[in-house]
């Protein structure tokens, strides 16, 4: 087992498969966006050589994200050798849904248990606005295809003020009158050169309850306000699914905190929302051994910071939210 110096059991891996996206969301990242030629990224084999390990220090909860994980060639074999890996529990992925009516059912198949879907607004105009480009009826499709391949789902919405904070997010909540999935708002977090909009634009929890049970009544905490990893939870009455809110810039969740990040040019990022990363790519490249790759990571995952620094104005502003792997 790996356990920080806080005596955090640092079990669940989440892996970057690559910068790269088919969108440019505006919370997300600038529309310029320049991406890493391919072979700065972690090539199929070393994610192999590094699940296996990270698996043999005890993680097991595994998931999948970016960048847009599915635009990453060969991500269902990467997902069928993962789910091979003694010790690999689960393996989600987070995704825009744009390629998922054709994928989900062959990473269903690869082993692949839950999808977190992004849909920030079911209105297409709006979509459009907050992607640059998105189709908001190819995410939907990509939603009946996670359901149809017996995927779990939970859908992510980033609330930006004016873009989305009003109608649109009463709109997801209400999905969860028909559907037993768990709609999530996640407050807006900042990163890089596009933090001063992040800041401008954050919406937090407490508003967007008072939003959604506004129009929709009540809200009710599910497991007595209990976090379900890093979400709260709450249903409304007569609903058959659940609210969850990601609140880390209002309610952080440090304390609770069991992730680490593999950024998709092989950096260990200790947490999200601060810039401390260990350089895993250049030993790996070096050829050191399995045993000393375990040592550099448990080394590593001893000193991930406490937590972040926002209430004190500390903004990670080495990268954006799409090189990490949100
Ligand atoms: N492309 C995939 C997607 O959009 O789901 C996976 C990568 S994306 C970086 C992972 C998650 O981070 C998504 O749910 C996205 O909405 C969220 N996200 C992106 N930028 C964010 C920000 N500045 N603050 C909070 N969440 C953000
Ligand atoms: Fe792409 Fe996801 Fe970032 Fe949107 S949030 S630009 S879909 S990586």
């Amino acid at each position: 087992m790996s356990f920080d110096r806080f005596g955090r059991n640092i079990n669940y891996l989440r892996i970057s498969l690559t910068d790269k996206c088919n969108l440019r969301c505006v919370y997300c990242m600038p529309e310029d966006m320049t991406f890493r030629p391919r072979a700065e990224l972690l090539q199929d084999d070393e994610i192999d050589r590094l699940v296996r390990i990270f698996a043999s220090l005890g993680f097991h909860k595994f998931r999948l994200t970016g960048g847009e994980p599915t635009v990453r060639a060969n991500i269902v074999d990467i997902v069928a050798r993962m789910g091979r890996t003694p010790g690999v529990k689960t393996i989600a992925m987070t995704t825009n849904g744009l390629l998922l009516h054709e994928l989900a059912a062959p990473l269903a198949q690869a082993g692949l248990s839950r999808v977190n879907i992004s849909i920030d607004t079911l209105n297409p105009e709006k979509f459009k606005k907050l992607t640059r480009w998105g189709e908001v009826e190819d995410v939907w499709a990509g939603i009946q295809a996670a359901r149809k391949a017996g995927l779990g789902i939970k859908l992510n919405a980033v609330v930006v003020r004016n873009y989305n904070d009003r109608e649109d997010v009463v709109d997801l909540a209400r999905l969860t009158f028909y559907h037993d999935w768990q709609v999530r708002f996640i407050e807006m977090m900042p990163f890089g050169d596009v933090a001063a909009f992040q800041q401008a634009g954050v919406v937090s929890e407490e508003e967007l309850r008072q939003t959604i049970s506004a129009a929709l009544g009540p809200l009710t905490p599910v497991n007595g306000g209990q976090l379900d990893g890093e979400a709260r939870l709450y249903q409304l009455e007569d609903g058959i699914g659940t609210l969850g809110f990601i609140s880390s810039v209002t309610q952080p969740f440090c304390a609770s905190c069991t992730r680490a990040r593999l950024t998709a040019d092989g950096r260990l990022r200790l947490c999200l929302l601060r810039e401390k990363e260990v350089n895993l790519m250049e030993p790996l490249r070096n050829g050191v051994t399995d045993a000393q790759l375990r040592d550099i990571i448990t080394e590593g995952v001893w000193w991930k910071p406490w937590g972040h620094g926002l209430s004190e104005n500390v903004i990670p502003l080495n990268r954006v939210m799409s090189e990490i792997g949100g």
